[in-house]
């Protein structure tokens, strides 16, 4: 996969490109990640590239011209260009899952009050937000968007940070985990977990799965997608809790 990010703070990727998991894919040749400034597309004699917007209102627009310079200098046939807007589609597990399985992105950061919109109408395939709320540019969004993208190129993550059990990708919350010490300031790790009883800690598991879902993000559960054995389950962490009760 090779992915560009065409922004005009390319600084700020730096420390985010050298290190961790994207440092690790990037030098095991996993992933291409090309960092391009906008700016250097200008023709402007002082390399301008914002202006005011028609009309009136506040702050500075990005012009179109460098915009389109940059995109043009690495779009191919099968390049998905993203615009990062909070007017976008908003990103979720199944949107990154769906990114991961595409050749090449490019990520366009926008700054200041945005794009000229004839960019967006024109030369864009896909808004994508990172939430409900406006930052100051796109670069910290892209950033969030190359990260859960990357970690799911095969070979990237080590086997023991696979991916599949982890929160949202099959559509629930990971189960709580624990880790050394058994006894932390009085609170015991749950006695299964230390039993070495491979079939009880899969059970554990997938009820605490779905225990803590129903708990934190009910929203998520949906019935008609679990399994025969997890309907099950739910129903009697249902009972479980109207006992409590
Ligand atoms: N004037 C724009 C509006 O009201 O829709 C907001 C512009 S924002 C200050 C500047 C840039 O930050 C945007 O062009 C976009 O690239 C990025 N951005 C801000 N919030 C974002 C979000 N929630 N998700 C993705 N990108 C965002």
């Amino acid at each position: 996969m090779k992915i560009d990010i065409l922004s005009l703070f390319p600084e700020f990727f730096d420390s985010f490109l050298e290190w961790s998991m994207i440092g690790r894919a990037l030098k095991d040749k996993k992933v291409l990640i090309h960092n391009i400034n906008i700016r250097d597309f200008s023709k402007d004699k002082h390399k301008k590239v914002d202006d005011y917007p028609f009309g009136g209102g506040s702050g500075m627009l990005m012009k179109p011209e460098p915009v389109f310079a940059a995109i043009k200098s690495v779009r191919e046939d099968k390049s998905r260009v993203i615009y990062l807007s909070p007017q976008g589609r908003t990103m979720n597990q199944r949107l990154v899952n769906e990114l991961a399985s595409e050749d090449h992105l490019i990520l366009l950061c926008g700054h200041y009050e945005g794009l000229d919109n004839r960019i967006i109408e024109n030369y864009i395939d896909d808004e994508i937000s990172i939430g409900d709320f406006v930052l100051t540019g796109g670069e910290l969004p892209a950033m969030v968007l190359v990260d859960s993208i990357v970690r799911l190129i095969p070979g990237v993550l080590r086997s023991e940070e696979s991916y599949e059990n982890e929160s949202h990708y099959n559509g629930l919350l990971e189960n709580p985990q624990y880790t050394r010490p058994r006894v932390f300031k009085g609170h015991h790790v749950p006695e299964v977990l230390l039993s070495g009883d491979h079939k009880k800690i899969y059970q554990w598991k997938k009820k605490e799965s779905l225990r803590t879902t129903l708990e934190k993000r009910p929203d998520l559960i949906k019935t008609e997608k679990l399994s025969k054995e997890e309907r099950k389950i739910l129903s009697e962490i249902q009972i479980d809790s109207d006992k409590r009760i």
